[in-house]
């Protein structure tokens, strides 16, 4: 048997009729760039959120990078982020001149630890960027308290948490803009890259719009050095046909690791997920903690299991942030986490004997180990 870390063969396949005639509609229109289909698809996101505004752009990278110059910030000011998320959430920060200021994790949910927040602001600290990491929607209520107390703005990276909530509200609709990846491997993929902003506030909107066209408004007047950053026509037609799948994905989604949390509860060396009891996650990915990580993962990939380490090296410790001052043992629990972690498939179309295979070839590794 295999099991593929993703199978977008098994995604694509019922949907293919519908994705051709909306591909075909756009090659008849040749409207590519900013087609309605785009603005048909923000207003559908914005709706599935709850958020009032939608702003689609070329990658969830450029959403961040489009939502931190937004807010006006730039050298001199610092960003409290987390180093355990993908490299586009400090990247854009530095992009634009300023500096990520990394505090730790939680160890059980791997999101950006509240508790630890505060003494990591400083007179130049603008903002918060929490990741809503592998689908699990971070506590934005003590967040927002402590960035509604120091007057700081918040984006929230939801690149990996699309329908994820927090007491029943839905991620990104917390901070002033939270910013969605369709990277085809995300929860809400396309075929090709594409993000969006969103955000609730009139103003940051029309600044969004504007910056994602260069700057300019009207056409060739520039206020603003922007991107060019559009969500191509292309991609908005695949991903409104793809939305409509999006809730029933995520259920699967959850079912599966209802499986495997059910089965792997017996292996101490292998601690499954922990969700907080506030949040509903969207498993964008199922990340164990383990014992033996690296071993464990030789032995799955051997049963032609797909797996991986999101992430192996925190961002405070990457080469292009030495300037920075950071150095090992700084921020001790994501330091550790990137050493034990190990991501299984958890994709919503893994067949009972697919996740019957995964389980065994982690009982088996463990087998005959103390446990
Ligand atoms: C995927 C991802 C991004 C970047 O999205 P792209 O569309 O690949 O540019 C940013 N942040 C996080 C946490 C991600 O997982």
């Amino acid at each position: 048997m295999k099991v593929p870390m993703l199978d977008l063969q098994a995604q694509y396949e019922p949907l293919l009729p519908k994705i051709r005639a909306a591909l075909d509609k756009v090659m008849s229109e040749h409207n590519y760039i900013m087609g309605h289909q785009v603005k048909e698809l923000e207003e559908k996101i914005a709706a599935y959120l709850g958020i009032r505004y939608a702003i689609g752009c070329a990658s969830g990278t450029d959403a961040l990078v489009l939502a931190v110059q937004a807010l006006g910030i730039g050298p001199g000011d610092e960003v409290i982020t987390t180093p355990f998320t993908f490299f586009a959430t400090a990247s854009s920060i530095w992009r634009n001149g300023a500096k990520p200021r990394f505090v730790d994790i939680d160890p059980r949910t791997f999101n950006l630890d509240p508790n630890k927040i505060e003494a990591a602001i400083t007179p130049r600290t603008r903002a918060i960027m929490p990741v809503h990491l592998f689908g699990q929607c971070c506590d934005m209520e003590r967040i927002m308290k402590i960035a509604r107390k120091h007057h700081l703005k918040v984006i929230e990276d939801n690149a990996q948490g699309i329908g994820s909530t927090w007491n029943g509200k839905m991620s990104c609709s917390f901070g002033d803009i939270g910013t969605l990846s369709f990277f085809p491997s995300k929860n809400l993929g396309a075929m090709g890259d594409g993000g969006m902003c969103l955000t609730d506030d009139a103003d940051l909107a029309a600044k969004l719009r504007q910056l994602r066209v260069h700057g300019e408004n009207p056409k060739y007047y520039h206020k603003w050095v922007g991107l060019n950053s559009r969500l191509d026509t292309m991609q908005a037609a695949v991903l409104d046909v793809k939305l409509d799948h999006l809730a029933a994905w995520s259920e699967a989604r959850r079912a599966n690791a209802a499986y495997y949390n059910e089965r792997l509860a017996a292996i101490k060396q292998a601690r499954t997920p922990y969700i907080a009891p506030e949040a509903v996650s969207i498993y964008n990915q199922y990340t164990l903690v383990c014992e033996d990580r690296d071993a464990l993962l030789e032995h799955i990939r051997s049963r032609d299991i797909g797996c991986a380490v999101y992430y192996p090296k925190p961002l405070h410790l990457q080469d292009c942030f030495a300037e920075l001052g950071y150095k090992e043992g700084d921020l001790p629990v994501a330091e550790e986490t990137s050493r034990k972690v190990l991501s299984i498939p958890i994709y919503p179309e893994l067949t009972e004997a697919q996740k019957l295979y995964v389980f065994d070839a982690i009982r088996d590794f463990y087998r005959g180990k103390d446990q």
